[in-house]
């Protein structure tokens, strides 16, 4: 029991190093830059690789249960995704599986990738079911239980009728005949992959035991699938998007104790993407760029399950390509899906087909499990920067729908999908991320807790016995106050983040100047070590000022960005058909006809000349080109914020910024 606990709250969040003495297993730190104790990243008693010292984590993740949202927006936008979870008709979410079953099923079929005849059909059930696991965690709310667990009944039904080795899907079996003799095919491994992930998660997060055996029964029926396979005709399929079926197979074997799903985990190591990563070469340049996402994730789990280096440096390296050079200034990326040009050349990529969403969902995943090996703060840097500017950029405040991609073409406007008529990849991942907000807040060890966002909010270290609870309006305020709850004082380091545009942030603690001789540097943390006791104050103040980002092959393109927040020019609703706010198709989500956005002509380096705040009591981080826009000013304010109307996130200025 011991054991199993451990494995789910490594999975899930929470502390694991009770667990790790009672294993009697020590363990030891093997990368680089990693010296404090920490906790193993796998049991290492039936691991195939157990002889190797395996790596360590410096930072836990909290599970969703112990981090409490308190900012406003954010439970808003969570209370619409539930409300969404809650609405859908689990027969209709069913139907496909049911037929591909040969059981009855009259329920009207769902639509676009969830049509009867559609080759995606039954991932988005994957991702409801790791939505309602999410969200039960986040939220404590039954009726999400009860849902996905009566799901799970009947997944359970169909797998058993579907023959004794476990297949499950919502297609017949045959796609895989076609995807192994290479005909034409839709992405069947994808599929499975988000059923198999969302029966982990309902697994780990609703202790529910079939979820499991439903899961095991699949993964063996992979085992059969691929094993009868050459290695070059399994590689051959990798070629056809498959999620991240290494990662969920290298976690089941994390979960279960069991070697042989690491094994076929394995299989699925794609060498043709990986070997060069693992070499520090990028040759992603037009590649399908979320098929490689989860492909990565998958390495960084392999890794942290087996201590092969290979698979460390592929997910460094990747991150760092696509995080650094290959990403916009809202932290997405992708053009039509695609990273379509070299590291480093963006100016020819300002379309209105930018940015799926599903790509920075998958990117905010890596980065969470990159920052647990060294807690660097080049991550959190990253996490913030896509967090805030892509993901709470996505769903209609009337509705909380969420959108495929985040254009970047100038004068476009963002198209959301008519809801419960879109079964696009992008809704599936956009009811997760809306389901488990809490996640990437706040990380600890046993002898420091690290405060990464800053959103009003409260974390229980239940170790500890200690509670903080962040007080703050930010980013609509420069500062956060960190209130400390103790039942007893407790010693332990406080790691704040000191974000990388924060020039002159300061800190007290109860009052008084923390390191009053020395300034905070940017993309740093301040480490405060105390012992704290019961009403201890924190105030972090994050200075923020006006800064552009340019786009790395133009200096005459920037984006005009304030502290962590993107601004974006506010262009009116000229022109635009408010039927084009909504789409049931990804299809019309493109397609804008061009308009003429206004061109700066201020001084790149004194933006606050001619950007100035605007005074409205009610519309804070709002502000206005004086005499510096050419036709007219414009009125620049947060992306996150913009929605029904055209904007403009990247500016062409009249000289080089
Ligand atoms: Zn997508």
């Amino acid at each position: 029991m011991i054991r199993r606990d451990f494995l789910l709250r490594i999975l899930y969040g929470g502390s694991a190093l009770a667990a790790t003495r009672a294993s009697g297993r020590v363990p030891v730190p093997n990368i680089p830059g990693t010296s404090q104790a920490s906790a193993p990243l796998s049991p290492g008693g039936s691991d195939p690789q157990s002889t190797t010292s395996l790596p360590t984590r410096t930072a836990i993740p909290f599970p969703l249960e112990d981090v409490k949202i308190l900012d406003p927006d954010l439970l808003r936008m969570r209370h619409q995704t539930l409300n969404y979870l809650l609405a859908l008709d689990s027969d209709r979410l069913l139907h496909n599986f049911r037929v591909n079953a040969k059981l009855p099923s009259s329920a009207e079929p769902l639509y676009n990738r969830e049509s009867p005849t559609n080759g995606w059909r039954g991932h988005y059930v994957g991702h409801f079911l790791s939505a309602c696991s999410q969200m039960y965690a986040s939220t404590g709310d039954l009726r999400l239980k009860t849902k996905a667990d009566a799901m799970v009944a009947e997944l359970a039904k169909c797998q058993a009728q579907l023959g004794e080795r476990g297949y499950l899907s919502a297609f017949p079996e045959s796609s895989f005949d076609d995807l192994e003799l290479g005909r034409p095919v839709a992405v069947v491994w994808y599929a499975l992959h988000k059923i198999m992930a969302g029966l982990l998660d309902v697994n780990g997060r609703l202790q529910n035991p079939q979820a499991l055996q439903v899961l095991e029964g699949m993964a063996s029926w992979t085992d059969w699938r691929t094993g009868r396979l050459s290695q070059e005709q399994m590689q051959r399929t990798l070629q056809i998007e498959f999620g991240g079926m290494n990662e969920v197979l290298a976690n089941l074997s994390a979960v279960t104790g069991n070697p042989r799903y690491l094994v076929v985990a394995k299989r699925f190591d794609h060498h043709a993407v990986m070997d060069p990563a693992a070499q520090g070469r990028d040759t992603l340049t037009q590649l399908h760029a979320n098929t490689q996402i989860p492909k990565f994730i998958g390495a960084a789990r392999e890794f942290e399950l087996t201590g092969d280096p290979y698979y460390r440096d592929a997910a460094q390296f990747f991150w760092q390509q696509v995080a650094l050079h290959r990403s916009y200034v809202t932290g997405g990326n992708s053009t039509n899906e695609h990273f379509r040009t070299p590291p480093d050349v963006l100016a020819s990529e300002l379309t209105d087909l930018t940015q799926e969403t599903c790509n920075t969902y998958n990117m905010l995943k890596l980065t969470r499990q990159l920052f647990t090996w060294q807690a660097e703060s080049q991550y959190a840097d990253y996490y913030e920067r896509a967090f805030l500017n892509h993901i709470l950029a996505t769903p209609n405040p009337a509705d909380g729908s969420p959108l495929y991609y985040l254009g970047v073409l100038p004068g476009q406007w963002k198209v959301h999908f008519v809801p419960h008529q879109g079964y696009f990849c992008c809704c599936g991942t956009g009811l997760e991320n809306f389901s488990k907000l809490g996640e990437g807040f706040y990380f600890h060890n046993e002898q420091s807790l690290w405060v990464n966002l800053f959103f009003a909010s409260e974390v229980n270290w239940r170790e500890k016995g200690i509670q903080v609870r962040q007080e703050t309006r930010f980013p609509e305020e420069p500062r956060s106050r960190l209130i400390v709850q103790a039942k007893s004082p407790a010693r332990f380091t406080l790691n704040v983040r000191i974000p990388y545009w924060a020039e002159g942030a300061s800190l007290t603690v109860n009052g008084r100047r923390f390191r009053p001789d020395e300034s905070l540097a940017p993309s740093s943390y301040a480490k405060i070590d105390r012992t704290w006791k019961n009403g201890d104050r924190v105030e972090v103040n994050l200075p923020m000022r006006l800064h552009l980002q340019t786009i790395p092959d133009d200096p005459t393109l920037a984006a005009i960005m304030y502290g962590p927040v993107v601004l974006a020019g506010e262009l009116g609703t000229k022109n635009l058909d408010p039927k084009r706010i909504y789409s049931d198709d990804k299809f019309l989500h493109g397609g804008f006809p061009a308009t003429a956005v206004p061109e700066l002509a201020g001084d790149g380096h004194a933006l606050d000349k001619w950007i100035q705040p605007v005074s409205a009591k009610h519309r804070p981080l709002t502000f206005r080109t004086v005499s510096a826009a050419r036709p007219e000013d414009v009125t620049l304010s947060p992306f996150y914020r913009l929605f029904n109307q055209r904007y403009c996130v990247y500016w062409r200025f009249r000289t080089a910024v």
